[in-house]
């Protein structure tokens, strides 16, 4: 018997919203998956189909098509979005939700799809990934309970970023 050559993943880890994580295809190329995370560096193809992801993770575009093929979740959506893209839109946001009725959340990543900013289950910004010794700590503490300082909607992180420096 052959066994298919596997090669070794290389990449970022994803890191889903909602933890433990559930069956998710990461629809975009770098990352590493784990066991219940799959990745399909080219986008949605039969193999992910397949693969019968509850969630699926990955760039507006592709979680678009995915959308227009009529394929169902159970789970959620995670726009993956990075410093060269715009935001999420409230209508995209619509788009998702009325495609898939499942929760939405946006991820901001940086140029190594490392996580920068990331939206809770409490919905109410983004939660800042890392380091930001210069910005206070959220007096207002999420309802998720992440004490993280959050990004209201729509905010880029790298406007912050600047401003920071
Ligand atoms: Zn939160």
């Amino acid at each position: 018997m052959i066994l298919p050559f596997r090669r070794r993943e290389t990449g970022t880890k994803f890191v889903h919203p909602v933890q433990p994580a559930p069956r998710t295809a990461v629809l975009a190329p770098g990352f590493q998956g784990s066991r219940l995370v799959r990745v399909f560096a080219s986008g949605w193809t039969a193999d992910a189909a397949r693969f019968a992801p509850s969630s699926i993770a990955g760039p507006l575009e592709e979680l678009r098509k995915v959308a227009e093929l009529g394929f169902e979740l159970r789970h959620s959506v995670v726009v993956l979005t990075s410093n060269d893209d715009a935001t999420l839109s409230d209508e995209d946001r619509e788009f998702l939700w009325s495609a898939f009725g499942v929760p939405v959340f946006e991820q901001q990543l940086g140029p190594d799809n490392e996580l920068l900013a990331a939206e809770c289950g409490a919905h109410s910004g983004m939660h800042l990934v890392g380091d930001f010794p210069t910005l206070r700590r959220d007096k207002n503490t999420c309802a998720c309970g992440n004490p993280a300082p959050r990004l209201p909607r729509r905010a880029r992180i790298n406007e912050l970023t600047d401003l920071l420096a």
